[in-house]
């Protein structure tokens, strides 16, 4: 049996600050929207991509780090050049949201409980990521960055069903950085629900980064990133003023 604390407000609740909104993605071709739960991102899940980061793909189980919710930003707007870093890096993803309760969910029923697919950008700081994990610290000051979640409207799976393959690009003001397929994916999306699933409740509004392909790199204000993963959409953002120092 699940065990819950009760954290819950209710319409009695005074709040001593005000609540924070909950962050939402449009459904495209919709005037609906999917509350963001948690987001949860898959770490080398593309061989050529380990390769660039000097590290072989890990077949024995796929490893996770999360973002912050409030990290959300929407595709089509400007984002902050983060503080802390000078090395701010773009990662084109396959984003999976799932619609359903799954808590040890087998692979053969783990697509029905995915909403819906969209585009995007897992932003990382890439020096402060690499000096973490060379000092086997975690990973936090290099992903969870304000703004570094950028994600388009969600595409529901009613309507494009769950793609196992299509082209996944990135251009920077233009020029192509990223290409590959989603058929690469080394640990697929129903491996990855079934073996996250043991060790969440997964639940509606969350979010599973799936990995990025070979060809990430550095962006710098000004530059304008546009995205596409076929069959799922598009993302777009600009990349704003440095944020403090
Ligand atoms: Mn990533």
């Amino acid at each position: 049996m699940r065990m819950r604390a009760d954290t819950s407000a209710t319409s009695m609740t005074r709040f001593v600050f005000d609540p924070v909104p909950v962050p939402s993605l449009p459904v495209l071709r919709s005037q609906d929207r999917v509350p963001v739960r948690r987001i949860f991102c898959v770490g080398r899940n593309y061989e050529e991509h380990a390769k660039e980061m000097g590290i072989a793909v890990d077949r024995e189980t796929p490893f996770y780090f999360t973002k912050s919710p409030s990290a959300v930003a929407l595709s089509g707007t400007t984002i902050a050049y983060p503080p802390g870093t000078s090395n701010y890096h773009h990662e084109m993803e396959l984003v999976v949201v799932i619609g359903a309760p799954a808590f040890w969910v087998e692979m053969g029923a783990a697509l029905s409980k995915v909403y819906g697919y969209c585009c995007g950008l897992d932003m990382t700081r890439r020096d402060l990521q690499l000096s973490e994990r060379a000092k086997q610290r975690p990973w936090d000051l290099g992903k969870d960055v304000e703004m570094g979640a950028v994600l388009s409207g969600v595409a529901p799976a009613a309507s494009i069903g769950h793609p196992q393959h299509g082209r996944i690009e990135l251009r920077c003001n233009g020029a192509t950085r990223q290409s590959a397929d989603i058929a690469e994916l080394v640990w697929s999306v129903p491996e990855l629900i079934a073996h996250l699933s043991c060790f969440y409740h997964l639940a509606p509004g969350d979010l599973i980064y799936t990995g990025t392909p070979a060809g990430v790199g550095p962006v710098e204000p000004g530059d304008r990133l546009d995205g596409s993963i076929e069959g799922v959409g598009e993302i777009s953002v600009v990349i704003g003023a440095p944020d403090g120092g």
